[in-house]
C-alpha cells in the first residue's frame, strides 16, 4: 500500500481511532501512481486530484454567490454517511458566525472537514486534526480561509499599534495572529485590515505546508495541496490567493 515504512507506521497508528472511515480511506486514499491493490478495493470517493477538489469548491462558491445552491436535501445519504466519511477538502476557517464553509462552498454533510477558530490559525491541536484528515481520511485539499472584517485580525492590529490590553485568554489568540499581521504591517499597507487578513492566511498556508511529518510529506508527494483564500462577507465571493 505504501513504500515508505515510517509513514505507513504513522498511518497504522492513526487507524486506531479512525474506525470504519479510516480503513476505507486507507485502502483508497494512499495509492501511489500505477500501484494496484491486491484486494482490488475501489477508490474512495474523495480520492481525487487536489485541483479537482479545488474546482469543486470554486463551482460551489459560484452557485452560492448566484443564490443557486444545490445542497438543500440534507436527509439524502444520511444513512450511508453513518459509518464512513469521505471529505474532499479540509477547511481552516474563522469562528465568525458569518462564515459558514458548507454554505459558502455549497457542499453537503460529509464533504468538508472543517476546523474553526477565531483568526483561522494553525496550532498544535488544529494541526493534529488536519493530520488526521490527511492521513486517515485521505483529504486531498486543505484551505486556510480568512474573511473580510475579521474581528480577531482587527484586535491584533489594535494590540500591535495601540498597545491595547485584552482580557482573559485573548492575548494568546492575538499572539498566534501576530506573525502574519506584523508581516503585513511592516509593508505599511493602505488597508491594514485587508493586508493583515491576507498575510495571516498566507502565513498559515506556509506553516501547514511545512508541518512535518504528515502534511509536509503529503504535499511533497503531490497527494495534498494547501491553498489560501479570503471570503468576502458582503459579496459571498471567495478569492483564492
Ligand atoms: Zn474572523
Amino acid at each position: 500500500m505504501c513504500n515508505d515504512h515510517s509513514s505507513d507506521m504513522t498511518r497504522r497508528g492513526l487507524l486506531g481511532f479512525g474506525a470504519a472511515a479510516a480503513s476505507t480511506a486507507f485502502a483508497g486514499g494512499f495509492a501511489l501512481p500505477g500501484q494496484a491493490f491486491a484486494d482490488e478495493a475501489p477508490a474512495a470517493p474523495n480520492d481525487i486530484d487536489p485541483d479537482k477538489a479545488l474546482t469543486r469548491l470554486l463551482d460551489g462558491n459560484a452557485r452560492y454567490v448566484a443564490n443557486t445552491s444545490t445542497n438543500t436535501d440534507f436527509s439524502a445519504g444520511r444513512l450511508a454517511r453513518a459509518g464512513v466519511q469521505y471529505p474532499f477538502a479540509g477547511l481552516l476557517s474563522c469562528a465568525d458566525s458569518r462564515v459558514a464553509p458548507e454554505l459558502v462552498f455549497d457542499q453537503g454533510p460529509g464533504d468538508l472537514f472543517v476546523l474553526r477558530v477565531a483568526g483561522n490559525f494553525v496550532d498544535m491541536n488544529g494541526l493534529a486534526s488536519i493530520e488526521f484528515g490527511v492521513a486517515v481520511l485521505g483529504i486531498p485539499l486543505l484551505v486556510v480561509l480568512g474573511h473580510t472584517n475579521c474581528g480577531a485580525i482587527s484586535a491584533t492590529i489594535d494590540v500591535i499599534e495601540n498597545g491595547t490590553e485584552l482580557p482573559g485568554h485573548l492575548p494568546d489568540l492575538v499572539g498566534a495572529l501576530k506573525p502574519g499581521v506584523e508581516r503585513a504591517l511592516a509593508e505599511k499597507p493602505a488597508n491594514p485590515l485587508e493586508a493583515s487578513t491576507r498575510e495571516n492566511v498566507l502565513y498559515n498556508v506556509e506553516k501547514l505546508k511545512a508541518a512535518t511529518p504528515i502534511v509536509s510529506e503529503a504535499v511533497a508527494e503531490g497527494r495534498v495541496k494547501v491553498v489560501g483564500a479570503v471570503y468576502d462577507i458582503a459579496t459571498g465571493k471567495v478569492e483564492f490567493l
